[in-house]
């Protein structure tokens, strides 16, 4: 029997790395997008943590569709900026989604800040909620540095500035591949696998 779970997204990126993890890890769910079921009202994002807004989208999507659902939340938390942009970043700049614009604004905020003070981390928080009530939530974090100037065309948002530990090249630098193994919501979506093979009955 297969198991619907639906991952409360319309980012096709998203969705198809949560699809690629858990073909391999799980067998019997059939992880589908808010593109294939009717459309509902979204609220806004109104929580004041990644997990709260993650538990927040997951909810509302099983309470629409009676289906389990995960759901998201992530953004970028700059040490300089005591943790800020992070559950504003997709909106820093005043408009909800204007990569660039948010980019420079948080470039031109942290202009002063010697290098040894750039550290930042990407977090995502990654949220199971079924329709008998069950939650759970996970949150992960890629930690790096800003650098001065963009690089890099891959990725979006924040990406063309942040270099992860370890690396010399921007987010935006590595491949889609390279990032997913490495990332936030890759480390977050890759420990729900387990809890989703305990929660909803599946075998890993
Ligand atoms: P959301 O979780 O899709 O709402 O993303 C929130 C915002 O955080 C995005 O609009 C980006 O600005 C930023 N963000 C989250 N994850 C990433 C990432 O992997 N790379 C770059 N920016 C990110």
């Amino acid at each position: 029997m297969t198991t619907r779970l639906l991952l409360a997204t319309r980012n096709a990126g998203k969705l198809a790395e949560l699809q690629r993890l858990l073909e391999d890890a799980l067998t019997g769910v059939e992880v589908i997008g808010l593109r294939d079921v009717p459309e509902y009202p979204e609220a806004p994002e109104t929580g004041a943590t990644f997990e709260e807004n993650a538990l927040l989208k997951a909810r509302e999507a099983v309470r629409y569709t009676g289906l389990p659902a995960v759901a998201d939340d992530s953004g970028l938390a700059v040490d300089a900026l005591n943790g800020m942009p992070g559950v504003l970043s997709a909106r820093w700049s005043g408009r909800h989604g204007d990569d660039d614009a948010n980019t420079a604004l948080l470039l031109g905020q942290v202009g002063d800040v010697p290098d040894e003070r750039r550290g930042a981390a990407f977090v995502c928080a990654a949220a199971l909620v079924t329709p008998d009530g069950t939650e759970r939530v996970i949150e992960r974090q890629w930690r790096g540095r800003l650098v001065r100037e963009k690089r890099g065309s891959n990725g979006f948002g924040y990406d063309p500035v942040f270099v992860p530990e370890g690396l010399d090249v921007t987010s935006a630098e590595l491949s889609p591949a390279e990032k997913d193994a490495r990332s936030h919501r890759g480390q977050a979506f890759a420990a729900l696998v387990p809890v989703l093979a305990e929660v909803l009955g599946t075998r890993p």
